[in-house]
């Protein structure tokens, strides 16, 4: 029988995310060799209409739609899994880790028993040996690993954001959309939503430019000029653990080791130090602009770019150049 990967959709209300892309990508490439479908699940409270985007990237698309998706309940999640690979036995089963649902799959790879990979920065498949090759970030992304797993059960890989070029090639001539029939059992909710957080267009972990300040800031007010270059580039804003904590800005804004592991295109320092605990959380960033009035500072070392001067007069100078564009 032909085997089968699984990849998990990650959409917004009109549209489904790049990312999605990245992964339909890796999926593809890992099916021509070893011969698999690749299967999209696509779920949501409605759904249905964002499946022809995925048509040609696939082989099959199920949908499953709920009106108890509309928020994230763990318990909800894990039934849908459970159930999808319990009725079509996927080989394997790709998520983004910046999905709605990541601390469900660790827990389905121990229901079943599968191969897990979290951090997977590739797959390969080395025919001599019959075994799935992978690259997995760890510690903070400071080691990278290698391993390889037989596919004589299940796997779980849970990948990083940009580590694969989305494709939107529209490599298959068919793709067979359905819908995913199973019925979730009355559950009692263990977890409940108490606040949301609205009008966030771009989430930091998908963002492909991070603008991110540090004590250099100076305080909140220093960020409102971050927040505007942040916006002109479609970008996100990111902080270190000093501005956190002096209150300039919330917790989920924080990159390194105590916040989000990120892997922009660009990320953007500004009046940030380059601490070790900062940088394990940009390792996957790809180019590094610091802005620093300290020619010394550790943050150059990362750089790409660097910019010796005062925040406060490159920023707008930087922002009034954009305007003029
Ligand atoms: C267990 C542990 C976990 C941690 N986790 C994290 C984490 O997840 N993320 C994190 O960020 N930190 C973390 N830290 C803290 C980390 O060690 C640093 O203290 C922190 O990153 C420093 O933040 P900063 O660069 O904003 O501040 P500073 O180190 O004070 O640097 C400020 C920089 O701004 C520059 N500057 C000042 N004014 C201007 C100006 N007007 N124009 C241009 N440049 C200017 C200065 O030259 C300086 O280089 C952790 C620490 C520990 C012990």
């Amino acid at each position: 029988m032909k085997k089968s990967i699984w990849v998990v959709a990650h959409h917004q209300v009109t549209d489904i995310k790049p990312v999605t892309f990245e992964l339909l990508n890796m999926a593809d490439a890992l099916a021509r060799q070893i011969d698999a479908t690749v299967n999209t699940l696509l779920m949501g409270p409605s759904v249905a209409a964002l499946s022809s985007q995925l048509i040609g990237l696939c082989d099959n698309v199920y949908i499953f739609e709920d009106p108890m998706l509309e928020e994230y309940h763990y318990e909800t999640y894990q039934q849908i899994f459970i159930k999808m690979a319990e009725r079509y036995r996927p080989d394997i089963l790709i998520v983004s880790s910046i999905l709605r649902g990541t601390d469900c799959f660790p827990r389905l790879a121990a229901h079943f028993g599968a191969h897990y990979v979290a951090g997977c920065l590739d797959l390969s498949y080395q025919p001599e040996e019959e075994l799935i090759a992978y690259h997995q970030a760890v510690y903070e992304g400071r080691a990278i690993l290698e391993g390889a797993f037989r596919l004589d059960r299940m796997a779980v890989i849970m990948t990083r954001p940009h580590v694969f070029a989305p494709s939107m090639e529209r490599k298959r001539k068919e793709t067979k959309v359905s819908l995913l029939e199973i019925s979730l059992s009355p559950i009692e909710f263990l977890t409940r939503r108490v606040s949301s957080i609205k009008n966030v267009a771009i989430s930091l972990g998908e963002a492909l430019v991070v603008v991110a300040g540090g004590r250099g800031m100076q305080g909140a007010g220093g960020f409102k000029l971050l927040w505007e270059l942040a916006r002109r580039l479609h970008g996100a804003v990111g902080a270190t653990k000093a501005a956190v904590d002096a209150g300039w800005c919330e917790h989920r804004y924080q990159v390194g080791q105590t916040g989000s592991l990120i892997s922009p295109e660009i990320y953007i320092a500004c009046g940030i130090s380059g601490s070790i605990h900062h940088l394990a959380g940009i390792q996957g960033a790809k180019t590094v602009i610091a802005i620093n009035e300290d020619p010394n500072a550790p943050i150059f070392k990362r750089a790409d770019y660097g910019i010796v001067g005062n925040v406060f007069e490159i920023i707008p100078e930087l922002i009034t150049e954009i305007d003029s564009l």
